[in-house]
């Protein structure tokens, strides 16, 4: 079946490129250009994702998530015209599933929308739900089929952190809240050393595969992809 997508962006060009490069990637696509339209259409045409532009004409895309929200699961990607903004959106836990920064090429908006919507699927019954990776609480270690590794007691609890919300992007301001009790004395730049050393070490037991994603101007996510 063919997967629908609402796009909500006032920009007619940009929004008819869009729609263009989702059609040609095998998906449907509608295009809205007010924020006051996006509630009635998607109560009746159930679109299965939306991309939803921050600034809009009638209803900002801020109100337009939370008004999703209230009836509806709906996969939604904000866009966003500052990368700065990615955080502050991060930090009121709207309920959008990605964040992708303008401009941005319709190439990239085809791929988040191909990972949010596989994100979405259920995983198949009887599979765990990390293939193969087990984390050791006690030891702060992470097993697989092919080693294990030990980690400090930071990167355990950052790891952790991601591991147990597959998919969920995190800010570099909600890491540091979740593993340290003392804000004072790390900064955002103390988390990327921290996930590049952790990166490093998750390598040695899952060659090839990329567990921790950055994404662009908003933090991190962990995904078995
Ligand atoms: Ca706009």
């Amino acid at each position: 079946m063919t997967a629908r997508i609402l796009i909500v962006e006032d920009e007619a060009k940009l929004a008819r490129l869009l729609a263009d490069y989702l059609v040609a990637a095998g998906y449907e696509a509608d295009c809205l250009g007010d924020g006051r339209e996006v509630v009635p259409w998607v109560k009746a045409h159930a679109p299965d994702l939306v991309v939803l532009d921050l600034m809009l004409p009638g209803r900002d895309g801020l109100e337009v998530c939370r008004d999703i929200r209230a009836f509806s699961a709906v996969p939604i990607i904000m866009a966003t015209a500052r990368a700065e903004e990615i955080d502050r959106l991060l930090g009121l836990e709207l309920g959008a599933d990605d964040y992708i920064c303008k401009p941005y090429s319709p190439r990239e908006v085809v791929a988040r929308v191909k990972a949010v919507l596989r994100r979405m699927q259920p995983a198949p019954s009887g599979a765990p739900p990390h293939e193969g990776l087990i984390l050791d609480e006690a030891g702060f270690r992470v097993r697989s089929t092919s080693g294990e590794v030990e980690l400090t007691a930071v990167e355990f609890h950052l790891f952790a952190t991601l591991y147990r919300e597959p998919g969920r992007i995190f800010s570099r301001g909600q890491l540091m809240d979740r593993i340290y009790s003392d804000q004072r004395i790390v900064s955002d730049r103390t988390i990327d050393s921290h996930i590049k050393k952790l990166r490093k070490k998750l390598a040695e037991v899952c060659p090839q595969v990329e567990l921790i994603h950055s994404v662009y101007g908003a933090g991190y996510r962990y995904e078995l992809a």
